[in-house]
């Protein structure tokens, strides 16, 4: 069974436990405790304890010492790859990228961190007036599964940097990742400063989030946990920061290539079996160049090799767990009974594993709860447009607002997509792309607060107004 990592080693929770299930195989892979409130308890004890002293270090002190870890990184990337593809299922290729990106975010923050200022006003002669950035203490960062080794470096690292201790609750679909990056890459940290508390929501979340030595909340995950967590941290006013899920648009109009809009579309959809928070969810296509458009991406999405994702040349492994093979399944099965027509997929994909095939739907009623609630599975609801300012009002006829792509050749119509959509994060023609340092807010049901970049950091840190006369008056 796996330990919890506290205070520099690891610590076993007798009891109950719960099982990691390969999601390609349905075999039970390890077990993982379910997460007392004592090891809550002691983990939060540990990162208080440690607080100060790492409070105390400059942030180039702080990030000298993370560095080694975004090197550790680096040299692992093998070994983390394996556990995220064994715990989640990703293709192991994909896995590697994740573990390539989690590296280059973890450095960007390193990089960013020793440049976070705070301002100074003008004032008399023997008078200061200026603000100085603080940590805000103990930070619980509770993460999900669908990127393991990003969201650690995305959330923990920052924290980290700017001085904050940290309880990481990674989810209990992808524990063995979590576990081996907090002792192999994370522990030469001084004992305390970053804990590793396993366990579920019900148990080991719940406990943290009620936690009155807890200061801080970073959570990336579900809009249902993340409300609930909202409501939670608001009785004891806790700050929070929530990166919450999506249901983005993809718009294509006439102007493009249809063949490359295709392949974009098919890579934003179906990439990690469709289970990223801004996967492409509904696709609004201009109607003279609905049907090729479709041709094309059904061609693309029967391209797609599907199986377990340790075997070489995969690009879609198992979703992630019955629950969510179950999610996907009702969503498609009800858009059809509504009058949908599948194109391509649409069904399970065999009987061991959770597999669902890369799937594209047209004839879908709008208010198909495949083209409302978030799917995270690879599947492509295509609706027509006649109108771009049409297509404008239906990618913002979501209670979502996470991320949007626009595939055009006019530069008017971009400008007006930029300056009309609800969504923290507008990609013109490409489904990838934030500039290191880059900052993006949710919008609506997508969250709030600054995920990345420098108004990351300044969300992790207090700021206090100082007001310094040389003498007393
Ligand atoms: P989830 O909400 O089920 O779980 C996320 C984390 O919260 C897990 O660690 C879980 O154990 C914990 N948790 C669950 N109930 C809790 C409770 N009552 N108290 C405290 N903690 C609790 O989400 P998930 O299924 O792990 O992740 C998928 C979701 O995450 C999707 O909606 C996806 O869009 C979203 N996501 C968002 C981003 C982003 O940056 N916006 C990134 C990745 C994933």
């Amino acid at each position: 069974m796996l330990s919890h990592w506290i205070n520099g080693r690891g610590i076993p929770e007798p009891g109950e436990a719960l099982e990691i299930v390969d999601p390609a195989t349905e075999a039970v892979v390890e077990l993982l405790p379910r997460g007392s409130a004592d090891l809550a308890d002691a983990a939060v004890e540990a990162a208080a304890k440690a607080g100060p002293a790492w409070a105390a270090l400059s942030p180039a002190e702080r990030r000298n010492l993370l560095l080694p870890a975004v090197e550790k990184l680096v040299a692992l990337r093998q070994d983390v790859a394996a556990l995220i593809t064994r715990e989640m299922g990703k293709p192991l290729s994909q896995a590697l990228a994740e573990v390539g990106t989690a590296t280059d975010v973890a450095r960007q923050f390193c990089d960013l961190a020793v440049h976070l200022r705070s301002g100074s006003q003008m004032a008399a002669l023997g008078e200061l007036n200026f603000q100085q950035r603080v940590p805000r203490g103990v930070c619980a960062c509770i993460l999900p599964w669908n990127f393991p080794a990003v969201v650690a470096m995305e959330n923990v690292v920052p924290n980290l940097l700017v001085g904050n201790t940290v309880v990481w609750k990674p989810s209990e679909k992808s524990p063995l990742s979590a576990r081996f990056l907090a002792e192999h890459v994370f522990g030469h940290l001084p004992p305390g400063v970053l804990n590793l508390a396993l366990g579920d929501g019900a148990n080991m979340g719940e406990r943290l989030i009620s936690h009155s030595d807890v200061d801080l909340i970073v959570f990336i995950g579900s809009e249902r946990t993340g409300r609930h967590i909202a409501e939670v941290a608001a009785r004891s006013f806790k700050k929070v920061i929530l990166e919450l899920g999506g249901k983005d648009p993809l718009i294509v109009d006439e102007t493009v290539d249809i063949g490359r809009a295709a392949r974009l579309a098919a890579e934003a959809t179906f990439y990690n079996a469709g289970q990223i928070c801004t996967s492409t969810e509904r696709l609004f296509i201009a109607r003279q160049v609905f049907e090729p458009f479709v041709d094309e991406l059904v061609r693309a999405s029967r391209a797609l090799r599907i199986g377990n994702g340790m075997e070489d040349g995969v690009d879609i492994g198992p979703l992630v767990d019955r629950r969510q093979l179950d999610i996907v399944s009702a969503q498609v099965t009800h858009a059809t009974e509504a009058g949908a027509r599948v194109l391509s997929g649409g069904e399970r994909h065999g009987n061991r594993g959770f597999f669902y095939p890369a799937t594209v739907l047209v004839d879908v009623p709008h208010d198909a709860s495949v083209v409302v609630e978030e799917t995270f599975g690879p599947v492509a609801p295509c609706i027509p447009f006649d109108d771009f300012g049409e297509a404008l009002a239906l990618a913002n006829g979501s209670r979502y607002g996470l991320a949007a792509i626009v595939c055009t050749a006019s530069a008017p119509r971009a400008l007006k997509a930029l300056h009309t959509l609800d969504a923290g994060m507008i990609r013109i023609n490409t489904m990838r792309g934030k500039a290191a340092g880059g900052t993006s807010e949710p919008f609506g049901s997508s969250g709030m607060g600054h995920g990345y970049g420098l108004e990351f950091l300044m969300e992790l840190t207090r700021q206090k107004s100082i007001f310094w006369r040389g003498e007393p008056r």
